[in-house]
């Protein structure tokens, strides 16, 4: 058998427990309160029984003027009801609102009309409502933005006219706009395209480490000095294009896209390459001036690795005024290009062939080997020889040659030049068409 409770808990006690506010007033004018819970006071935050009347000069604080009940017209409408439901802010006592879901019903009591109301605190749900309603509207305001650009985005990639691409670092996806299949003659934004690119032969094969090389400089925050590379076009011909590139970053700073924009510079590069050209030789010979020949000398030294050894060779044409009294000045100059045509032939591209002065040139022969000295020097003297322009000229072409090492005998241009020349002059004192090293030269202190 359960047991009776000797004192088992009161109305109020378990009204209180439930939580909700609970007030009885009579419909009078001022809805004189007739019976408040505890929790009721609680929730306006006054002591109990410190308000006796709702409307009432002493609590017009209670309900916020704005919402004023007309309570004669609600009783009408309770009489057809069972109940009404109200949301109402209350202002408390320390002047804070809250909202509450109140219900209202109706009891007539020996002729006298009572507002029953049940409140239930809504306040925290209202406000994160509220919290979500303007989280949503933010999200929706971002999407609306976020159109809105993608859209820009994408007119501006379908109206401008040079080629603009799109890579998706994460997707691995790359976008190219329309201009990009008009200029270089690939489909656009097929599977693989940025594989296939590098496969091919749309990028000039020198260019592709170069590309490759900026690419992560990008990547890693830095700007590649010289962007500038020869892409394949439609016509099956090379052409220079700059590529100003953007990286987008997510914020931990990790590129999640690249967009790079291609103009087409071959006109302005080449018409730049040939001044840059027309400074750095000389024009007679096409052989590159003395400027050019120091430091093309001085860099190939400060790139070359430890116990490299590099050979100087300083030739001068011997009686050259004689040539120029023979023949004249023209064909005089005649024989200095068909010198100068011979040296391009018989040396590689990455030797060092200048013409430094009238009748004087160097050639600088990097990694030799000291067996080998001797072999070019005996080649040169040959091309020398070989300048005479008619069978029955009355006399020899020929040339003085000296040598000097790197770097037992300098360690610049200027030092090598100097023993060079002094070896030259000793080849010159020997009777000249000869050779000479500075190791093996009087003149060599
Ligand atoms: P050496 O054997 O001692 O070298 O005697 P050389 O007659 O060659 O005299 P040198 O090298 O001292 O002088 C070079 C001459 O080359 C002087 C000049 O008349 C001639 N020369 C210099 N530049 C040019 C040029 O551009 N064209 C022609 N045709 N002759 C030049
Ligand atoms: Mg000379």
């Amino acid at each position: 058998m359960p047991k009776t409770p000797v004192n088992p808990p009161t109305l109020e006690k378990i009204i209180n427990h439930l939580g909700s506010g609970i007030f009885c007033c009579r419909n009078d004018g001022v809805q004189t309160i007739v019976y408040a819970s505890n929790s009721f006071y609680r929730m306006i935050g006054y002591e109990v029984g410190e308000i006796t009347e709702l409307c009432g000069e002493e609590s017009n604080f209670v309900l916020s003027r704005k919402q004023r009940i007309n309570w004669s017209k609600l009783a009408v409408r309770l009489k057809k009801c069972a109940f009404i439901k109200l949301e109402l802010k209350l202002i408390r006592k320390d002047g804070h609102h809250i909202w509450t879901n109140c219900c209202v019903r109706l009891m007539t009591d020996d002729g006298i009309d009572y507002f029953c109301c049940s409140l239930e605190d809504i306040t925290e749900k209202r406000r994160s409502l509220k919290k979500e309603r303007e989280q949503l509207e933010t999200i929706k305001k971002a999407k609306q933005e976020l159109a809105a650009s993608e859209e820009r985005y994408r007119i501006i990639m379908e109206q401008a006219a040079d080629p603009i691409c799109d890579y998706n670092f994460i997707t691995q996806d790359l976008y190219c706009s329309p201009p990009f299949k008009e200029k270089f003659g690939i489909e656009v934004n097929a599977d693989g395209l940025l594989d296939a690119l590098f496969h091919s032969d749309v990028i000039f094969e020198e260019d592709k480490s170069h590309i490759m090389n900026d690419i992560y400089q990008f990547i890693n925050g830095e700007n590649p000095k010289n962007p500038e590379y020869r892409f394949k076009d439609v016509n099956g011909d090379y052409r220079w294009y700059r590529v100003r590139s953007t990286v987008i970053r997510d914020e931990k700073e990790v590129p999640i896209r690249m967009i790079a924009f291609i103009s087409d510079i071959d006109r302005q590069k080449k018409e730049n390459m040939s001044l840059k050209e027309q400074a750095e030789r000389d024009l007679l010979s096409g052989l590159y001036n003395h400027v050019t020949t120091t430091n093309l000398v001085n860099k190939a030294i400060s790139q070359s690795e430890a116990g490299s050894q590099h050979a100087l060779f300083l030739i001068d044409i011997d009686n050259f005024k004689d040539v120029n009294d023979h023949l004249g000045h023209l064909l005089g100059d005649e024989v200095i290009e068909v010198i100068s045509a011979k040296l391009k032939d018989q040396f590689r591209e990455d030797d060092i062939i200048g013409r430094i002065g009238g009748d004087e040139f160097v050639v600088f022969l990097k990694n030799i080997l000291s067996a080998d000295v001797m072999k070019k020097a005996k080649v040169l003297q040959t091309i020398f020889r070989d300048a005479h322009l008619q069978d029955d000229m009355p006399f020899k072409v020929s040339g003085s040659i000296g040598v000097a090492f790197y770097p037992q005998d300098g360690k610049d241009y200027h030092e090598l030049f100097a023993k060079a020349d002094a070896a030259m002059y000793a080849a010159k004192s020997s009777g000249k068409d000869a050779y000479r090293t500075y190791a093996a030269t009087a003149y060599k202190k």
